[in-house]
């Protein structure tokens, strides 16, 4: 299928109200909405940026230019965006200077449409546009501008992410873009075709992390197991991150059904740094659905994917993504996704209701024809039903060990109001302990209480 793919640079048809000087404005404040390919992406920004001498800020006040990195999976999160960037635009009354941008899918979904929505944008910049960035700002000084070209090459390759630094996990890209162009996903259109960062880029800068501290890392790509850089497989390059001194935790997300090969399950099994956990995106379990939404497997495909991963990894964390209520969806098609939530028991799972984007094959081809009550009350019954799966999942921890990756303070306050610590477990369970242990340290955890969504217990002291 054609990308559509919009012409380059380009003044936007619109001019800002407020014009700015010709003086170089240099800090930055980035917001970020959206999947974790947006967070990684804003680091990338971040670390364009400071690279060309602009530095960061905390907060949008303090900032010359406020770049809003976007998400167009969901339509109430484009509403939410435009909100917030009306709501910075009223910065200029006190910042007529201020330069205000919009990046990511979002600015590449609503290229043409953004600029009459939120006429005060200077720029709009699509995510492959991101290395011009210093250019355009510069730019912005005389006229607003668009640049939402999608590329078939950009990487990013030589650009080391400006981390989080109050996370202990690093984000790695090592595939951007997707092919696979399920019927009513945007991100094929908005994020452009697959293309996978060379192997040893990727150990570059897995290296260069573990120098910096970071114990953890985890693989990101749309359909992160699609990854081939023509010498490299998947399966190849998850050895080879895990065999990189000081790595001790590799995970990575969203794996594609279709493309989990045998080999990439004997390396999740052989490797003792690969966190037996996974999120395996099944979206619906009706033949007939999986079908609409051209997903390219079959229930019993994914059926038997599971079963071979759970004899393989027996202690493997299973968690997924439904949508209730896409075109089409009988009442026995929706029962089949309820069956099989019950049969395979994920850990926990991502849960929406259909919602039709523009530009998508579903949209321009398939009626959105279930009622908004109907999708609601089943998103709202396959959710009470993966509670009460992963309570009792996380309930069979109680009297385990579990060993976490420190990760720091926890929002939750014991119940007499002290301060508790948090980390995770290979498993991505989030388990919460009373005593303070510094962040990045690997612990035993004693566990004697759950919820569906968490651990609880004390630190077990080393022997
Ligand atoms: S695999 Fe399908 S759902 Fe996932 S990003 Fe690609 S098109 Fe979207």
């Amino acid at each position: 299928m054609e990308l559509p793919l919009v012409d380059g640079i380009e003044p936007a048809p619109h001019t800002t109200s407020a014009r700015k000087t010709a003086t170089p404005a240099r800090s930055v404040y980035v917001e970020t909405y959206g999947c974790q390919m947006n967070v990684a992406d804003s680091e990338t920004v971040t670390s364009i940026l400071g690279n060309a001498g602009f530095h960061l800020v905390g907060t949008p006040e303090e900032a010359d230019i406020i770049l809003i990195n976007t998400c167009a999976v969901r339509e109430n999160a484009e509403e939410r965006v435009i909100g917030r960037a009306s709501q910075l635009n009223g910065l200029r009354r006190a910042r007529p200077d201020l330069t205000l941008g919009i990046l990511g899918c979002m600015a590449q979904h609503l290229a043409t449409s953004l600029p009459t929505r939120a006429p005060w944008v200077d720029l709009v910049a699509g995510p492959d546009s991101y290395a011009r960035l210093p250019e355009l700002l510069a730019q912005t000084a005389d006229e607003a501008l668009l640049d939402t070209r999608l590329s078939r090459s950009e990487n990013y390759i030589g650009i080391d992410p400006q981390r989080q630094r109050d996370s202990t996990n690093a984000w790695v890209t090592i595939i951007r873009g997707c092919d696979k162009f399920c019927t009513f996903c945007i991100v094929p259109y908005v994020r452009g075709r697959e293309r996978s960062l060379p192997a040893e880029e990727i150990l570059r800068q897995v290296q260069t992390l573990a120098t910096e501290g970071f114990r953890e890392v985890t693989l990101l790509g749309q359909t992160v197991n699609s990854y081939n850089d023509g010498v490299t497989n998947f399966a190849s390059l998850l050895r080879r991150v895990a065999a990189v001194d000081g790595i001790e935790r590799v995970r990575f997300t969203s794996p594609y059904p279709v493309d989990f090969t045998d080999d990439v399950i004997a390396a999740m099994a052989e490797t003792e740094q690969v966190c037996a956990s996974l999120h395996l995106p099944v979206q619906s379990g009706s033949e007939a659905q999986l079908a609409a939404m051209r997903r390219g497997y079959t229930v019993a495909r994914y059926r038997a994917l599971v079963s071979e991963l759970r004899a393989t990894i027996p202690d493997l964390a299973l968690t997924t993504d439904i949508i209730t209520g896409f075109c089409g969806e009988t009442d026995q098609d929706f029962q089949q996704t309820f069956d099989l939530m019950q049969e395979l028991r994920f850990d926990s799972a991502f849960m929406f209701k259909y919602s039709e984007r523009s530009g998508t094959h579903a949209a321009r081809a398939m009626p959105d024809d279930i009622p908004e009550a109907v999708k609601k009350e089943r998103l709202q019954r396959v959710i009470e039903l993966q509670e009460e799966i992963s309570r009792q999942i996380n309930a069979d921890a109680v009297g385990s060990q579990v060993e976490v990756l420190v990760q720091g303070e926890s929002k939750r306050r014991a119940k007499d109001g002290s301060v508790t610590y948090y980390g995770r477990t290979p498993q991505n369970k989030v388990t919460v302990f009373p005593q303070p242990v510094p962040a990045n340290r690997i612990i035993s955890v004693a566990i004697d209480r759950t919820t569906s969504h968490t651990l609880f217990g004390s630190v077990v002291p080393p022997e």
